[in-house]
Parts: C-alpha cells; sequence; structure tokens
C-alpha cells in the first residue's frame, strides 16, 4: 500500500512497540509489575509516603530504558516524517524511545520518564540523565516522575490535543497496543467515526481488531515493510 498518499497520518503506539526493543512490558509475562508492587511505586501515596524510593525506583527504570535502543520500526516513523509533513505519534508509552529515534510530534499521553514535575509550584522540568539531576524543587518539595501513576488523573489537555489530531487524520495506524487501556482505547473508533482509514499492526489480534480496516500480525520492528508493500 502507499501511505504517503495521505495527507495526515497519526501512529498511535503502546508498550508492544517499545517491547520490541526490550523495554519491559507492565503486566504481561516479565512485566514489571509481577516484581514490583505499584501501591509502593507508582502511585502519589507512595510518593507522599516515601518520595525517595519511589524516585529510585524510577531512576532504576531509567536505566534499563536506556540499556535499550530505538528499533528499526522507530527509525521508520523518523524517515516517514523526515519525507512527509503531518505525521503525528501519540504515544502511551512513557520511555522517549520515539525522540531518541528523532521523531518529533510525540503526543505522550502518559507523560514522561523524562520530566519531573512540582505539583506545589506548578512546574516541569526536563531531566534527561541516567540518574536524576534533581530531585527537589525551589520551593523544597521533592520533585515527582510526571507520568501518569496508578489513581492519576490523565492530563485532560493533553488528551484533548491527542483527540484533536485523531479526529483530523485520514491514516490512523495503531502499533503493539492492546487498546484496553482507556481513554486510548477509545481512539481508533474516534479515528474510523471521522473517517480515517484504520491500520492495526500487533503480534496477536487485539479486543479492537473488529474496527480496524486492516488488521496486520507482525512486530513494531518490520512496520516499514508491511507499510510500504
Ligand atoms: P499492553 O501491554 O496492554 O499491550 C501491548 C500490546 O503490544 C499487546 O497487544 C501485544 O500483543 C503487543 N505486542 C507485544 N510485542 C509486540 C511487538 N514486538 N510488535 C507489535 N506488537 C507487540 O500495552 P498498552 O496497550 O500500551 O497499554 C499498557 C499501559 O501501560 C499503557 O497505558 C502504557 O502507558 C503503559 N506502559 C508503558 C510502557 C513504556 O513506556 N514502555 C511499558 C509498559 C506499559
Ligand atoms: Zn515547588
Amino acid at each position: 500500500m502507499d501511505i504517503t498518499k495521505y495527507n495526515k497520518i497519526v501512529l498511535f503506539t503502546g508498550a508492544g512497540m517499545s517491547a520490541e526493543s526490550g523495554v519491559p512490558t507492565y503486566r504481561g509475562s516479565g512485566g514489571i509489575w509481577h516484581k514490583y508492587n505499584w501501591e509502593e511505586y507508582a502511585c502519589q501515596d507512595a510518593f507522599d509516603r516515601d518520595p525517595k524510593k519511589v524516585l529510585d525506583f524510577h531512576e532504576l527504570r531509567r536505566k534499563s530504558v536506556l540499556e535499550c535502543k530505538p528499533h528499526d520500526g522507530h527509525k521508520f516513523i523518523t524517515k516517514l516524517q523526515n519525507s512527509h509533513d503531518n505525521i503525528i505519534v501519540v504515544t502511551q508509552n512513557i520511555d522517549g524511545m520515539h525522540q531518541r529515534a528523532g521523531t518529533d510530534n510525540v503526543v505522550e499521553l502518559h507523560g514522561s520518564l523524562w520530566r519531573l514535575r512540582c505539583d506545589n509550584c506548578g512546574i516541569t522540568n526536563n531531566d534527561i540523565g541516567e540518574t536524576f539531576v534533581n530531585t527537589k524543587c525551589k520551593c523544597g518539595n521533592y520533585l515527582r516522575p510526571d507520568i501518569t501513576w496508578f489513581d492519576d488523573m490523565l492530563n485532560s489537555n493533553v488528551i484533548q490535543q491527542a483527540s484533536d489530531v485523531i479526529q483530523k487524520c485520514d491514516l490512523f495506524i495503531s502499533i503493539g497496543t492492546s487498546g484496553i487501556v482507556w481513554p486510548a482505547a477509545g481512539f481508533p473508533q474516534e479515528a474510523k467515526s471521522n473517517g480515517a482509514f484504520c491500520i492495526e499492526i500487533n503480534t496477536e489480534r487485539t479486543e479492537l481488531s473488529y474496527i480496524y480496516d486492516k488488521v496486520i500480525i507482525g512486530k513494531a520492528g518490520e512496520i516499514g515493510e508491511y507499510l510500504l508493500k
């Protein structure tokens, strides 16, 4: 198919995109929530109880992400973006792998491991080293990772931004997402209802496969081959 004939393309990515680079998933076998109890490491209550323990855990996750490299699928998206206007990535991942592959215009639905924020002052700091450069705000509070933890509200501005581009796209391609986590789970239907051609790429069928115009059973690293064939 010739995807370059479409004007506005949204690539919607999930944990499967990064899993192919070796970033651990959350729930599947080998998922980090089998090893770590999220109530101790990934919610506001845990942070309020013991910020240092929660920050140390996130530092470990940053290190494990840095050991992984973007794969050919990430690079394909960057190449596509360099030769085509209006390519936007909407991702559920917090690991920054798309950006490390050189992709711009990434809407991060669940925030970023590479950003910290102070809810007291309403500021966010980019912090991209292997270890956190600064864990305390000027006001004296610990800074928290700017990601969506369990029990957190989603950032409504970011969801709106994603929804806006999805409603306007004419090609919607989902890669490596199970489609069960809301509101992201509603995006394929949103794209479809607005007339976009919808493609799903996943190593297996999902609960949402029935919505898509084309379902490709395949790997995130090989999307270039599927989409240009
Ligand atoms: P998910 O774990 O629910 O689903 C992952 C999907 O990827 C599955 O359907 C699986 O079949 C597919 N998959 C696995 N390997 C693949 C490969 N090599 N190529 C193509 N597909 C592959 O993940 P989700 O849908 O993203 O939802 C999980 C939630 O957890 C999200 O909210 C996300 O924020 C979060 N999460 C983020 C990261 C990360 O930042 N890397 C990792 C795990 C989970
Ligand atoms: Zn502050």
